[in-house]
């Protein structure tokens, strides 16, 4: 179970928010506009640890508990959500490396994910299949050589063409029955055979990529096999990773909480009739509901990482956050674009970005119309009468 000392996670937040405030906040209209890779800040956070923000120490990451990653993960966003993808889909893989691989694969790929020399990502969704993800076409069928020819196209992957490396999932036994047990999850560099599409033009969440990946007889040994044994992918990527959902969830409270703060000093400064606008019982009443929302989605939030951090099953709890929070980031853009009058509906101000950004969260790691399923089956057989 990974643990902090409370004065080393002050220290480690504390050179968050100073990071923040002089490397990403004075450069994040520049990159967003103009959708640029942040190479400069990517390096920066390289050196911060990022990379290997939740990676165990003895493979050279910092091993922080998911409570100490999620406030990170929202003090981030709060500014530019968009940069947390470029680490938090990085320890997908690596987590899924950490949790379901062997000694030989986490010794050979974890240290290289944790110190960034090796980044990427994680790649489910293709152009027929995000949601139901056994609907999946792309195999990995194994040759005479007993390696892997994979075959098949990826979409919308995050880090897709910035990253090398990839948690793949491919069909191993395309006629299985039931289809999840055909299903398994590789370790996939680039190399012959994989090439990557278009960057996909996005509303929001600005420099990062979302590529396409193209396997054309993509040749893989057999030991990049996630765990060596056929059959695991959909359970490894459906119920193991619950720390992608913490993690959307702390996103959308650093965007509900961004979009609060920046209607909350607007809404002081800007004067019509005569007094500032937060004297308006109507704007009051919208920044009572946003900071209530922002308040429970970060307590929603902790409350799963804590249960992560404590090995209990959090897979409701991670639901129940990345939900809420998600929802309270879309409403809380909203509201504070609309506090900022036509200034809101400008370039020039810091809430179009967050108002464009707040969608992703409903959408990645699961749709909220999913989540809430989950979250209902979980929840009856838990109360079971
Ligand atoms: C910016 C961005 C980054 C992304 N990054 C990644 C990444 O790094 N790796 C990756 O693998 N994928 C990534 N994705 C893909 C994302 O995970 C999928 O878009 C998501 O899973 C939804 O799949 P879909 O788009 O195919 O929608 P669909 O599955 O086609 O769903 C369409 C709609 O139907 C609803 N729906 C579907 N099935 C049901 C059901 N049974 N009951 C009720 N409602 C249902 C959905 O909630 C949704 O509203 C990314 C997407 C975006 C936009």
């Amino acid at each position: 179970m990974a643990t902090i000392d409370p004065a080393d996670e002050a220290q480690l937040l504390a050179t968050i928010d100073r990071w923040i405030a002089r490397e990403v906040a004075p450069r994040v209209k520049e990159y967003d506009h103009a959708d640029k890779w942040p190479a400069e800040i990517v390096e920066q956070m390289k050196e911060l640890g990022l990379f290997g923000a939740t990676v165990s120490p003895e493979y050279g990451g910092l091993g922080l508990p998911a409570t100490t990653y999620a406030q990170i993960v929202m003090k981030i966003s709060a500014v530019w959500m968009a940069i947390t993808g470029i680490f938090n889909s990085h320890l997908m893989l690596a987590l899924a490396v950490e949790k379901f691989g062997t000694e030989p694969q986490r010794r050979h790929w974890l240290p290289k994910f944790a110190s960034g020399e090796v980044r990427g990502g994680l790649a489910l969704t293709e152009p027929n299949a995000g949601t139901d993800l056994q609907a999946i076409r792309m195999t990995a069928l194994r040759d005479n050589r007993g390696d892997y020819i994979i075959n098949g196209t990826k979409t919308w992957i995050s880090n897709g063409i910035e990253g090398s490396c990839f948690a793949l999932l491919v069909k191993t036994n395309p006629e299985a029955s039931p289809r999840y047990s055909g299903m398994s999850l590789f370790i996939a560099p680039k190399g012959p055979g994989f090439t990557t599409g278009r960057k996909l033009e996005k509303l929001g969440y600005k420099s990062i990529d979302s590529g396409e990946l193209i396997f054309d007889n993509y040749r893989i040994p057999a030991d990049h096999l996630i765990g060596e044994v056929e059959g695991r992918g959909f359970t490894q990527v459906a119920g193991g990773l619950e720390l992608g959902r913490i993690n959307v969830a702390a996103r959308g409270v650093g965007i509900a909480e961004g979009a609060l703060k920046l209607a909350t000093d607007y809404a002081q400064l800007r004067q019509t009739f005569g007094k500032p606008i937060i004297e308006h019982q109507a704007i009051a009443l919208k920044i009572g509901e946003m900071a209530t929302r922002a308040r429970a989605a970060r307590l929603l939030t902790l409350d799963a990482a804590q249960a992560f951090d404590r090995g209990d099953r959090c897979d409701m709890e991670a639901g129940m956050a990345k939900y809420f929070a998600s929802e309270a980031a879309l409403e809380n853009s909203t509201e504070s674009m609309r506090i900022h009058g036509a200034y809101g509906y400008s370039k020039e101000y810091d809430i179009e970005r967050l108002y464009r950004d707040a969608p992703l969260t409903c959408i990645g790691e699961g749709t909220n119309e999913m989540q809430r399923l989950i979250i209902a089956r979980q929840w009856a057989r838990r109360s079971a009468a």
